[in-house]
């Protein structure tokens, strides 16, 4: 699933290309991809919109068109939102189309259908759920030092879970929450009102140390994840510990050991990350 640094490289490539671009119109040949308004007026709504700008927020896209309008797209599983020439290739799974006045096209694909997009005035973003309920941003002014220890004081649950709760930090996924863990020394299992002070410094750094590499690494891609120009990520080449299962740790050469944690893999070094 595309996380934090990957929706950031999408958002950074997708920019560069579409704004200032007008939409002539839209194809959808997957209803349910819109979760709001209805597919006929989200198409003509969109039709002569203008790009502005693009954000981020956790692990959704923010698209500003004109007329205070937004598009809010999350990927989930498999979803890609790639710019392209209107005669490139149609991907398979290629559910929404969006021609631009350039003569190009906006693509969303997903193999797994999970994915979502919205069209919504500004003033109604907070209907979205999933948007209006996000934790704090992993680089925002407000997400210190102090607010994580305490944050993590007033929960009991085990790390790896707090990590990947959205409404805890915005952006953390799978891949990094355990990039982090791995980072900062801690084992996944721990539980969060048992860290010291020490522990959670170590973790807020790694939080922002991992991610920052991730963005400048252009994002991880294991199968599915490509930036808004079709252009696979590197980091996965940097990874220590996840996916790594069986594998020597970089620093102490003990293998890497893989956990189930709430339904999802979990990797760490026994050694590194003891209890
Ligand atoms: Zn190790």
């Amino acid at each position: 699933m595309p996380e934090l640094p990957e929706v950031e490289t999408i958002k950074r490539t997708l920019e560069a290309r579409i704004k200032g671009l007008s939409v002539v119109s839209a194809e959808i040949f997957l209803p349910k991809l819109i979760r709001m308004p209805g597919v006929e007026e989200f198409k003509a709504l969109l039709t002569g919109r203008k790009f502005l700008s693009l954000e981020r927020r956790g692990k959704y896209l923010l698209l500003r068109l004109s007329h205070g309008l937004v598009m809010v797209i999350h990927l989930r599983m498999t979803g890609r939102l790639v710019y392209l020439p209107a005669s490139a290739d149609m991907a398979p799974h290629t559910h929404l189309i969006i021609n631009l006045d350039d003569g190009c096209q906006m693509r969303y694909s997903d193999i797994r259908r999970f994915g979502t997009v919205s069209l919504v005035p500004a003033s109604e973003l907070d209907k979205l759920s999933g948007l209006r309920s996000l934790g704090k941003e992993p680089f925002d002014r407000e997400f210190t030092r102090g607010y994580l220890l305490k944050q993590l004081h007033s929960h009991r649950v085990i790390l790896k879970t707090l990590l990947l709760d959205q409404s805890f930090i915005a952006g953390l996924g799978n891949i990094y929450a355990d990039e982090v863990l791995f980072r900062a020394r801690i084992h996944p299992q721990q539980r969060s009102n048992m860290l010291t002070q020490r522990q959670s410094a170590r973790l807020f750094h790694a939080i922002r140390e991992v991610l920052t590499e991730g963005i400048e690494n252009r994002g991880t891609t294991l199968r599915d994840y490509v930036d808004g120009e079709g252009m696979a990520g590197n980091y996965q080449n940097l990874l220590k510990v996840h996916n790594r299962e069986n594998q020597p740790c970089s620093v102490c050469s003990t293998n890497i050991v893989r956990l189930r944690i709430s339904g999802r893999s979990t990797y760490f070094c026994p050694y590194c990350q003891r209890m």
